[in-house]
């Protein structure tokens, strides 16, 4: 398993010159030709590191062999690629080979702060997993803004949800997505979530299936059920947002929320090993954001904070046995 986090001396550098361009460090992770003070660039900044979440949709193209939207700004993880070239060449498969099938798992708010205070529920899955990429979301840290970043590669200024709000506008993502790529490239495409949450109202009107349940546990099942049919699934699973939101970040409820989180995962990549066992496959856990307790002792998120703003991408990676 990689980890990958830099500190990025040289982008201060590059902002006390104000040179207008982008700085050193986020020229892996965002177009060059992208807008200096754009969404993305912002928490990277502040928090100097050097992957953005949104880096999911281009990372996620480029092994499958898509064109990724063109509004993306978000440029694939290299870290990401070049283990899946790695891989190919270990397995003995022609470089051409791509990514089949996806499974992308979204566990709303297990964010970084987490994994220091209970790193016995965390270590299975850095252990797991072939890339781990920690990464900051956008402004504001809350879920419509951050899954909107992470399915188009592009800020909030440009795909459109600037505020929690917007989820209900009518087609709120006014850029292509992850989804319309891969559709466009003649893929099936599933999302799987509770009815009504973001995830379920801001990707509608696409040329993809959805189906809305009552609970994280349904999507789950739901998702096992399901993987033969599709070549990339969404499965959400809104349990320790909302429990948290309610008892706090550190509450037993809200822990062992987290803790179905990481297990339902493990289910899922067990499931999809099974049933794509023939497929060269990618199965991810894709966090939004962090959260934090207020004075009140009730979980929150939507800053700037380390623990609303910084989030670990777990990627991983088989080819077709
Ligand atoms: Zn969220």
């Amino acid at each position: 398993m990689k980890r990958i986090n830099f500190i990025l001396g040289v982008f201060f550098v590059g902002c006390l010159l104000g040179t207008g361009v982008l700085s050193a460090g986020t020229e892996s992770a965002i177009k060059p030709s992208a807008k200096p003070d754009n969404g993305l660039a912002i928490l990277m900044e502040k928090h100097s590191i050097s992957h953005t979440t949104a880096q999911v949709t281009p990372t996620v193209c480029a092994l499958a062999g898509i064109q990724a939207p063109e509004t993306a700004i978000a440029l694939p993880i290299r870290d990401v690629t070049d283990f899946w070239s790695n891989l190919k060449k270990k397995d003995g498969k022609p470089a051409e080979d791509v990514i089949e099938k996806a499974l992308i798992f979204c566990p709303d708010a297990t964010g970084n702060f987490l994994v220091p205070i209970y790193p016995d529920d965390w270590k299975p899955l850095f252990d797991s997993s072939d890339v781990v990429v920690k990464g900051t979301n956008v402004l504001p840290s809350v879920t419509p803004v951050c899954f909107g970043a992470i399915f188009t590669g592009a800020p909030p200024e440009i795909h459109g949800i600037r505020k929690y709000q917007d989820k209900y506008l009518p087609n709120p993502i006014k850029v292509k997505t992850l989804f319309d790529a891969f559709a466009e490239d003649g893929k099936k495409v599933i999302i799987i979530s509770q009815k009504n949450c973001s995830i379920d109202l801001i990707f509608r009107n696409r040329p993809i299936d959805y189906i809305s349940v009552k609970t994280s546990k349904e999507a789950v099942e739901t998702t096992k059920k399901l993987l033969n049919e599709y070549d990339l699934i969404i499965c959400y699973d809104g349990n320790y947002d909302s429990i948290m939101h309610g008892k706090g970040v550190h509450h037993p409820k809200s822990i062992d929320a987290m803790r179905d989180s990481i297990r339902w995962y493990f289910e899922l990549v067990e499931a999809a090993d099974s049933v794509w066992a023939e497929k060269n496959r990618l199965t991810a856990f894709i966090p939004d954001h962090g959260a934090h307790d207020t004075k009140e002792g009730k979980g929150t998120h939507g800053t700037s904070m380390a623990d609303d703003a910084i989030v670990n991408h777990f990627y991983r990676l088989r080819s077709g046995k």
